[in-house]
C-alpha cells in the first residue's frame, strides 16, 4: 500500500487531544486500566500513530479486531498488552501465544481446538472470556457452559492463562436504558460467583461515561470518546468535555480565474460565475472522502468554502473567496480561527455515522501526531 508522503495531504492526530480524551474517560469510570480500541486502523485514525499516541497520553492496552492488527503493533515496536476482541482461528493459537496476544474467546470447542496447538514448553496462551449479555455477536450465553470453559482454562494453566473476562453492550449510550439494564442484569446472572480473572471489563466508551456507578469498570475499553466523539452525539452531554483529535488537511496546488459558465469537474455539475476563483486539492474519493460530500464547505484563510463539482477520485476543486497563493492550507476537518469542521459535521452533511467516514480514509493519506 503506497503512502503519499509528496504531496500536501496530511490526517494530523492531535497529541493533546488524545491525553485530554484519555483523562476524561478514566476519570468518569475511575478506571485503573484502559484498553483503546484501535480496530480498522484506528478508527481510520491510523492504527500505528494513533497506538503510540494513546500510549503516550496514558492508556494501558490496545483492543484490535484481528491478530494481524496485534502483530502489526508488534513489528512497531509496541510492548502493551494487546487483546484481540473478535474470533481469531484457534489454529492460531501458537502465533497469539508467541506475540503475546490475548485471545477472546467464546466457547469450549475453541479451547479444545487451541490446545493442540499449544505445548507447555511454549509460552502460554493469554485468554479472554467472552460473554454475550444481549449484544448477539461472540461469546458464552450461558452459565453452565462459562462455567465448564473456566473449569478448563483451570485444569490446563500450563497452556493457558485466564487473562480476563467481558461483555459488550448494545445500547449503553442512549436515553432509553432499560436494554442496557437487561444486560447488566444478565451478567451478574452469568458471571456472579464464578472464579475472575485479573482483567474484568463491561464498559465501552457509553458505558464508561453514563453508566459507571452502576458496574466495575476498573477495566475498561474505550475508543470512541478516546478519539474526541462524544458517544450520545451530544444528546446525554453537550459539554464539550472532549477534544476533536483528528485534522485533514491539505495545500492548494493549482488556483485559477474562471469566466461566467465555465463547467467544473465531471459531469459539469458546477458553472463558475464571471471572475470566480477556483482552487484544486489533491485529496478526493480515492483517498475515502465520499462523492456526496460536493457542497461541504472546507476552511481556507479562515473562511468557508463550498467543494463545487463533483470530487475526484485523487482532486477536488473548491470555489476559492479570492485569488489565494498555491500552498494556502485548506481544511476539510479541523479548525482555522473559530471556524471548525468536525467529524461529526462531515458525518452530518453525508448522512452517515462519523466511524463510516473516517474508517473509510484510506492508507495513501499520510498519518502524523501532531501537539
Ligand atoms: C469497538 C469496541 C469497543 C469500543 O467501543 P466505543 O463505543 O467506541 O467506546 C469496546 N468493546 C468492543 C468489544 C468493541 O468491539
Amino acid at each position: 500500500m503506497v503512502v503519499a508522503v509528496t504531496r500536501p495531504t496530511r490526517l494530523n492526530i492531535s497529541q493533546a487531544a488524545v491525553t485530554h480524551n484519555v483523562q476524561q474517560v478514566r476519570e468518569s469510570a475511575q478506571a485503573s486500566f484502559v484498553f483503546l480500541a484501535v480496530k480498522a486502523n484506528a478508527y481510520g485514525f491510523g492504527l500505528v500513530p494513533m497506538s503510540q499516541a494513546a500510549l503516550a497520553g496514558g492508556v494501558d492496552g490496545l483492543a484490535v479486531a484481528v491478530l494481524d492488527e496485534g502483530l502489526a503493533l508488534r513489528q512497531a515496536g509496541i510492548t502493551a498488552p494487546i487483546l484481540v476482541l473478535g474470533i481469531t482461528l484457534p489454529q492460531y493459537a501458537k502465533l497469539l501465544a508467541d506475540n503475546q496476544v490475548m485471545a477472546t474467546v467464546g466457547s469450549l470447542a475453541w479451547l479444545e481446538t487451541a490446545a493442540e496447538y499449544l505445548s507447555p514448553d511454549g509460552p502460554r496462551l493469554q485468554v479472554n472470556l467472552a460473554v454475550d449479555t444481549g449484544m448477539g455477536r461472540i461469546g458464552f450465553r450461558e452459565r453452565a457452559t462459562l462455567e465448564t470453559a473456566i473449569a478448563y482454562l483451570k485444569a490446563h494453566d500450563d497452556i493457558f492463562d485466564y487473562q480476563s473476562i467481558m461483555t459488550h453492550f448494545s445500547e449503553a449510550d442512549s436515553t432509553e436504558e432499560d436494554y442496557f439494564h437487561q444486560q447488566l442484569h444478565c451478567w451478574h446472572a452469568l458471571t456472579d460467583g464464578l472464579p475472575m480473572p485479573p482483567l474484568v471489563h463491561l464498559a465501552n466508551s457509553g458505558a464508561a461515561m453514563y453508566h459507571a456507578d452502576e458496574m466495575p469498570t476498573d477495566v475498561i475499553r474505550a475508543g470512541t470518546v478516546v478519539y474526541g466523539v462524544e458517544p450520545s452525539l451530544g444528546e446525554l452531554r453537550d459539554d464539550d468535555y472532549l477534544e476533536p483529535v483528528m485534522t485533514l488537511e491539505t495545500e492548494l496546488v493549482f488556483v485559477k480565474r474562471c469566466h461566467k459558465g465555465e463547467g467544473v469537474s465531471y459531469g459539469h455539475t458546477y458553472y463558475t460565475e464571471e471572475g470566480e476563483w477556483i482552487g484544486t486539492v489533491p485529496v478526493g474519493y480515492g483517498d475515502g472522502l465520499p462523492r456526496k460530500m460536493q457542497g461541504f464547505e472546507v476552511i481556507v484563510n479562515g473562511e468557508r468554502r463550498p467543494i463545487v463539482g463533483k470530487l475526484a477520485m485523487d482532486q477536488m476543486m473548491i470555489s476559492l473567496p479570492g485569488e489565494l497563493p498555491i500552498g494556502t492550507t485548506v481544511t476539510i476537518i479541523g479548525r482555522q480561527g473559530d471556524v471548525e469542521n468536525r467529524l461529526e459535521d462531515v458525518a452530518d452533511y453525508v448522512g452517515l455515522a462519523p466511524w463510516e467516514i473516517s474508517t473509510g480514509l484510506q492508507e495513501r493519506i499520510y498519518r502524523q501526531i501532531t501537539d
